[in-house]
């Protein structure tokens, strides 16, 4: 079926924004050439491209006027330039400038390279604090420079505010600046406004006209902010309302079952639980049987820390659909978790008749068959599995709900395949999708703006908040003395190494978060192991052929051999890392579950979902080479049961962001807090799966920043898809026409499901 909004072909022929910038005046072909470099082909590019920064001249004045040791900035005109050394070999450059109304010198020392930026009869825009020199003149040392252009006309008196662009070579501040103010004023009048009146009226947003004059021709820097929250909102708005339709696409067109909750069921599902289920829980419970109740799919993301409980939740809506005898599933993004799942879910259902199967990438193939027969035909009710989940083989007889747990580094693309799960019908599955990275509610939203949101924050009674402690290198001995003593005691420990061999300083001085999110997407794809672990694999492995280099990166391999030789002889230790075939990795990590092993040394492949209450001491070796997230993640295996955790890290703190980073790790258990550090820190591209997404196309919005805007943005789009679905309305064509022509495609709004 088309997409209601896709039907009409965009016309775009008599759109003077869509013209040449060479149509701009001072465009030539060659600073044509130089624009094209920075992505700027049309009218519209110049008049979106994003000044980088502001120059605040604030108290801007003639020099006559220039009062001693305060902040103030002069436009002059340069009529002098010398460079000189003194004879203590001081370089002093000196820059005249002259106003009309007086000269003032601007000096530099130790620069000479000064020298050569300036140009005789050039304009400057000079800030700084004055001082008077003996021969009378204003002297201004090191002074902030603007260049300007003959044609920039500053008064005295007004503060001025010039924008400061990024450049290529060749390409000045002032000229960039002037090709850009020309076209605000040849074209800025003819941009259409696409948000309607009513919507700039309730968010109090400026015109477009006025944005685009206020962007790059600002008189105080709270115009130049509106003008960028302006944008910002439009950015998130199109964004949302591509997501909303999409979203009104799938809900149009698609059914799901209905799945009643009664009392008798929920009361039959609580008494498996050996707790009693936090207000949290008992809250994303009641929004999910809500979902699950209509007849539209349900598509739900459920949001919590790590440890907050979220298995529960999902046994919760997974029994809830087999009661009403509908198929349920249960995805997990490793082996591992899966078997936890399944050993989880055996335990609550013991005594009951849910017939299930666990389908994962290292069953025997005849059993694979005889599952898949089971699936199919209807006599199996749940299924807990990895990916080997939704290869085009399974086919459910009556598949009612999805849960895929670990979710958030899947891509939009996968999204879309797991929801093909149901068959190719009109009737599609309800749809869970959990993650414990706690990724901020803005970022959570443009990843996932399609799905509506549970959070479970609290966490169970009784939990404790883990002991974090740097641990120096020259304690290492006596930290080992009190672990052996504490697991003695009857507590077990994870070890855990960045690396699963070795590897030298400087085959890993690339950053290793640089692949993270690379490594990240394909993992989840082919259900292989941690990201980290992943990225920081291929050098290691490249390594170990070469003997002959030191090795300081300690390696899970080297370390537990060390571990069980020497302060932990004795003990029984495992080892657990992503390069073991997965029935290895399961039956490691069941002994640990067991208590058949007290130490588990391991790489990242513990990072997600692993549950072991009784194992409540934690090491964690390199623990600079890690994010914040990542290693929250990891603190999190140990704060599980009422017996406080203690996590000890080995570091290398040289490095100011490191500790920076670590400081913050230690302060802190909240796990919003620090996801939010690390995005500012490490960048949100960590969060993505695909590019695709749109938020590629982000260029004033700011997903740390701008979480007001993107609520609005999202309520507001929310409210259009509702009221004007299609977005038929006259006032709304425009809208209609900017969000097909940035989203129709990327987005499959015409198809998607
Ligand atoms: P996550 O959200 O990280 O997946 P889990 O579902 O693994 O967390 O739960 C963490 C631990 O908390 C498990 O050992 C689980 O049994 C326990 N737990 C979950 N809910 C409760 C509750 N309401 N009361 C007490 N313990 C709970
Ligand atoms: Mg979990």
């Amino acid at each position: 079926m088309a997409h209601p909004i896709a039907a009409k072909t965009i016309q775009r022929d008599a759109d003077p924004l869509a013209e040449s910038a060479q149509f701009v005046r001072g465009v030539g072909p060659a600073r044509f050439e130089l624009l094209q470099r920075l992505g700027i082909s049309t009218v519209r590019d110049l008049l979106f491209y994003v000044p980088r920064d502001y120059e605040d001249m604030s108290d801007f004045r003639r020099i006559a006027d220039l009062e001693p040791e305060k902040m103030q900035s002069v436009v002059g005109e340069v009529v002098e330039i010398r460079g000189q050394t003194t004879r203590r070999g001081l370089a002093i450059v000196s820059v005249v400038v002259h106003d009309g109304s007086g000269v003032l010198e601007a000096r530099w020392y130790n620069q000479p390279f000064m020298a050569h930026k300036f140009r005789y009869g050039q304009r400057l825009v000079l800030s700084g604090k004055p001082k008077r020199a003996r021969n009378g003149w204003w002297q201004l040392s090191h002074p902030r420079i603007q260049p300007l252009d003959g044609e920039e006309h500053l008064t005295p008196g007004q503060s001025s505010i010039l924008p400061i662009y990024s450049l290529t070579e060749g390409l000045r501040q002032e000229q960039l600046r002037r090709i850009i103010r020309q076209a605000v004023e040849q074209y800025a009048d003819l941009v259409p406004e696409i948000l309607p009146e009513s919507l700039r009226q309730q968010r109090q947003l400026v015109h477009i006209t006025q944005t685009l004059r206020w962007l790059h021709l600002p008189a105080t820097l709270e115009q130049a902010r509106q003008a960028r929250r302006r944008l910002a909102y439009e950015e998130f708005l199109l964004l949302h309302l591509a997501l909303a339709h999409r979203r009104r696409d799938v809900n149009a067109q698609v059914r799901a079952p209905k799945i009643v909750l009664t009392r008798m069921i929920d009361a039959r599902i609580r008494q498996l639980f050996p707790f009693t289920l936090t207000r949290d829980q008992d809250r994303a419970i009641a929004e999910i049987a809500r979902d699950m109740g209509q007849d539209k799919p349900m598509r739900r993301l459920l949001q919590a820390d790590v440890g907050a409980g979220k298995t529960a939740v999902a046994v919760y809506a997974l029994l809830l659909c087999v009661a009403n005898k509908y198929q349920a599933a249960l995805m997990a993004p490793t082996e591992v978790l899966a078997r936890q799942h399944w050993q989880t879910l055996n335990h609550y259902l013991a005594h009951s008749r849910v017939r299930r199967v666990l389908l994962t990438g290292s069953l025997p193939e005849s059993q694979r068959r005889f599952a898949l027969g089971e699936i199919r035909m209807g006599q199996v009710d749940l299924v807990v599995g990895t990916q080997a989940l939704i290869q085009n083989d399974v086919e459910f007889h009556r598949l009612g709900l999805v849960i895929i747990d670990e979710q958030h580094r899947f891509g939009v693309l996968q999204r879309a395949q797991f929801r093909n799960l149901g068959g190719e019908g009109q009737v599609q599955p309800h749809y869970l999708v959990m993650t414990a990275t706690p990724i901020p509610r803005t970022v959570a939203l443009t990843l996932f703006g399609d799905l509506d949101v549970s959070v479970i924050r609290q966490m169970p009674p009784g939990r404790q908040p883990v002991k974090t402690k740097l641990v120096a290198e020259s304690k290492r001995q006596d930290l080992e003395k009190y672990l052996r003593n504490e697991i003695d005691k009857g507590r077990q420990l994870y070890v855990v190494c960045p690396l699963v061999e070795g590897a030298a300083e400087e085959d890993l001085a690339g950053d290793l978060y640089e692949s993270f999110g690379d490594a990240a997407n394909k993992s989840s794809a082919e259900d292989s192991n941690s990201p980290a672990e992943k990225a920081s694999a291929a050098p290691a492995s490249r390594l170990s052929k070469n003997p002959s280099v030191a090795v300081s990166y300690k390696g899970a391999e080297e370390h537990y051999e060390y571990l069980r030789q020497g302060p932990f002889r004795g003990l029984q230790v495992g080892l657990l890392h992503g390069r073991m075939d997965e029935r290895r990795k399961a039956s490691v990590m069941e002994r640990f579950r067991r208590g058949e092993t007290q130490v588990l040394v391991c790489t990242t492949v513990i990072e997600v979902g692993v549950d072991v209450p009784q194992a409540t001491l934690m090491v964690i070796e390199h623990a600079e080479r890690f994010g914040l997230s990542q290693l929250h993640q990891l603190r999190g295996r140990v704060a599980r049961g009422p017996v406080a955790g203690e996590c000890y890290l080995f570091a290398d703190v040289s490095n100011e962001i490191s500790r920076a980073r670590l400081r913050l790790f230690l302060r802190t258990t909240d796990g919003f807090e620090l996801a939010e550090a690390d995005a500012r820190l490490r960048g949100i591209g960590q969060f993505f799966g695909t590019r695709q997404h749109g938020v590629s196309e982000l260029r004033f919005a700011n997903l740390i920043r701008d979480v007001d805007l993107l609520e609005h943005a999202r309520q507001d789009a929310l409210t259009l898809a509702r009221t004007d679905p299609g977005l038929r309305q006259e006032a709304h064509q425009l809208l209609r026409r900017a969000v097909l022509e940035r989203y129709g495609t990327r987005l499959d709004l015409a198809e998607i499901g």
